[in-house]
């Protein structure tokens, strides 16, 4: 049950052709027509003026107006790329980064990788020929590495600026610094919303082009009382509105893969029951791990009679935009990574989302004509609950990705590095001293020989040493395999609601004593010796996700490749499974957990409780020293991919951060000294 409350109103009358137009006419639109009907077109000329004119600029416009698709062609068509160097644009999310370079190869009559291409973590698709480079902002990063004065691009487009990545915000200060240096590069930052000045402010009064948006109005709607259970209350949402309301299609912001497959299902099992009572409703989702064929059906105008919904995580907010979306349904959640900082632990926690945000999602639903966006929470959780703005992830994140890649920058006074807004002092502080325990840094804070191996592998810090560990405990094949099983973000395994025992079944038969990343390691070996042409029925058999498989097996190539370059053999352990074990430790001895009282856990730094997740195939076996791979937080905080280790590893491979005393089972919980007091790793406190 809703209440109306207010009409976000829309842009003031842009006359808009595109509007009045049949489905038919948009479909007879030739590329060029329809290029030529976005918002941003009419600024053409207006924009490569301005940016020949100064070297940095800032740009704002609505979501769906253009930005992310035309600017890199118009400069392209332009001439800008005449002399061979490339230009860039970053998107903060894989996704985006494919669709949209997709996008641009078909209206450019190239095939993808040619001229426009896309490079994301683990996956290259550029040739030599390729002039537009769509790329998450990590991999740009990653590419200063290599290339410090970024002689390789003409153009630097930071894209979709206002969702303050980690990366982004890190790319602020290096292309900031760059640009002084290297006055023929051009640099854009192109943001959606308001935040034009502040980021005109950091790039030293940068001008600022705006674009006018088009923008309908939107009818907001608040639940009368808060929602139990949102997942069903947006079943019973699009249900009424596909059943009560005119023509146009829906998107809905669900906050993962998993919420969006349980949608979906509610979905397909209602509809089948109404049948032919209504009219046909096409379910698309979307989301991170989704491969590239499904993700393309978001944008396949929707039959007449029928109505789409998109079931979508906040990727739909700003980075892709949808034709033809009228309504709109947030729940008012996304996933967040949250850090304390306090303790060092990160993880994926379901939030509210901000104010902002909320209402870039409603205006999702005014972009082709007047529509409504339905929201599942109260009026008054709206004003009095949500943020204004969201949080920049570099204030609750962990730092030690990019601590490591920036010392190999050279550049070492983090404290004096140009952030936009600087982390907190004891997340920098916290980043060292984590990459100082795990051998990245000396005790003068200066990068070590493992350091610098560890900083070519574009993974978290821990990820990296357990690779390289790998190498001194001889199981370099094993840690190969399990570190790009852990990068499929616990997507291995596949449980229809409908199959659950089977599925629980089929799972515990690979079940290894030792812990799930050895499960994961049983999985990987089993499927490789598969051949290939039965690999797909042999995953529907163990409920497996073959997708998933696939993806493991290419990110296993790349990191294979990496590994070769840091000088490591590949080699097996055997099945020496202790071997194995000890290297994960090296890498992720932070992450040590000690059982307590009734199958609860402490962390042993910090005792925090923990538990084991039900999942796991150590879930009531309750071994006494254990070692998890990550942390959620749902309705308990659970260790997710866990393995049974023994306390005397954590002293073996990581003798400046545990001492035997601490480990001694009867010690209680006497909080050991840390490391990076004086003395420890080198940043200096103000005022110390
Ligand atoms: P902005 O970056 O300003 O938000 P975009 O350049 O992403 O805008 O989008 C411009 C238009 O291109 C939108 O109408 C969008 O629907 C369309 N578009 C973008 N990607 C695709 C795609 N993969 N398939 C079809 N249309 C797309
Ligand atoms: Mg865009």
């Amino acid at each position: 049950e809703f209440v109306q409350a207010l009409t976000m109103a829309g842009s003031e009358a842009v006359p808009n052709e595109m509007n009045e137009m049949s489905e038919a006419d948009r479909k007879r639109m030739t590329m060029k027509e329809t290029r030529e009907s976005l918002p941003i077109f009419p600024f053409r000329e207006s924009l490569l003026a301005a940016i020949k004119e100064h070297q940095v600029l800032i740009i704002e416009g609505e979501t769906g107006s253009g930005k992310t698709t035309q600017i890199p062609q118009y400069l392209y068509e332009d001439g800008f790329t005449a002399d061979g160097k490339k230009i860039a644009c970053t998107q903060p999310r894989r996704v985006a980064a494919m669709s949209v370079a997709a996008r641009v190869a078909e209206e450019t009559s190239t095939k993808l990788g040619n001229e426009v291409g896309y490079s994301i973590r683990f996956e290259d698709c550029t040739s030599e020929r390729t002039v537009l480079k769509y790329m998450t902002d990590g991999m740009l990063l990653r590419e200063f590495l290599g290339e410090p004065d970024m002689a390789s691009y003409c153009v630097l487009i930071i894209d979709e600026a206002h969702e303050r990545t980690l990366h982004t915000d890190i790319l602020f200060g290096l292309v900031k610094d760059i640009a002084r240096f290297r006055p023929d590069l051009k640099l854009l930052i192109s943001s959606a919303t308001l935040d034009a000045e502040k980021f005109s402010k950091f790039f030293d009064d940068a001008p600022i082009f705006r674009i006018p948006g088009r923008r309908f109005p939107v009818d907001i709607y608040y639940t009368k009382a808060p929602e139990a259970d949102y997942i069903d209350a947006c079943v019973v949402c699009v249900l009424q509105i596909h059943t009560t309301q005119p023509r146009g299609d829906i998107l809905v912001f669900l906050t993962g893969q998993e919420e969006i497959e349980s949608c979906e299902q509610l979905l397909l099992d209602k509809t089948r029951q109404l049948g032919s009572k209504i009219k046909e409703l096409i379910i698309t989702p979307i989301y991170a791990n989704l491969p590239a064929d499904l993700q393309a059906k978001i944008f396949v105008p929707t039959p007449p009679n029928a109505r789409k919904v998109v079931l979508a995580t906040n990727i739909a907010e700003t980075s892709l935009t949808i034709d033809g979306i009228v309504f709109v349904i947030d729940p008012g959640f996304n996933k967040q990574k949250s850090y304390n900082a306090r303790t060092g632990m990160e993880a994926l926690v379901v939030s509210p989302i901000s104010k902002a945000s909320a209402n870039q999602r409603a205006g999702r639903a005014g972009r082709v004509s007047p529509g409504k966006c339905f929201r599942l929470y109260t009026a008054w959780a709206y004003k009095h609950e949500l943020e204004d703005n969201p949080v920049p992830e570099i204030q609750r994140t962990n730092l030690g990705n990019v601590v490591l890649m920036l010392k190999s920058l050279g550049i070492n006074d983090l404290i004096n590095f140009d952030f936009m807004d600087p982390p907190p002092h004891e997340t920098l502080v916290l980043a060292l001293e984590q990459l100082y325990a795990l051998g990245a840094l000396n005790h003068l804070g200066e990068l070590t020989t493992l350091g610098r191996r560890m900083a070519e592998f574009p993974a978290d810090p821990m990820m990296s040493k357990m690779l390289l560990a790998s190498e001194k405990y001889k199981c370099s094949e094993d840690i190969l395999t399990i570190a790009c099983m852990l990068s499929a973000n616990n997507a291995i395994f596949f449980r229809p609601k409908d199959k659950a025992v089977h599925a629980d079944t089929a799972r515990q038969a690979f079940f290894h004593k030792d812990g799930d990343h050895l499960t994961l390691l049983n999985v990987y070996n089993q499927y490789k010796d598969i051949p290939t042409h039965s690999q797909q029925q042999w995953c529907r058999e163990n409920f497996i996700q073959s997708r998933s498989m696939g993806r493991a097996h290419d990110v296993r190539d790349q990191l294979q490749q990496l590994m070769e370059r840091v000088e490591i053999q590949i080699i097996s352990s055997a099945g020496d499974t202790v071997a194995i074990r000890k290297a994960i430790t090296a890498g992720y001895f932070y992450h040590a957990a000690k059982l307590s009282k009734g199958g609860s856990y402490k962390t042993v730094k910090h005792q925090q409780s923990v538990l084991i997740h039900p999942n796991s195939c150590l879930f009531e076996q309750n071994p006494r020293w254990v070692l998890y791979h990550e942390l959620v937080l749902t309705t308990k905080e659970y260790m997710r991919q866990t393995i049974e280790i023994e306390s005397a590893w954590l002293t073996e491979v990581a003798p400046h951060y545990y001492k035997a005393k601490e480990l001694d089972d009867n010690s209680g919980k006497k909080m050991p000294k840390g490391v990076g007091k004086p003395g420890g790793p080198g940043l200096a406190r103000p005022g110390e």
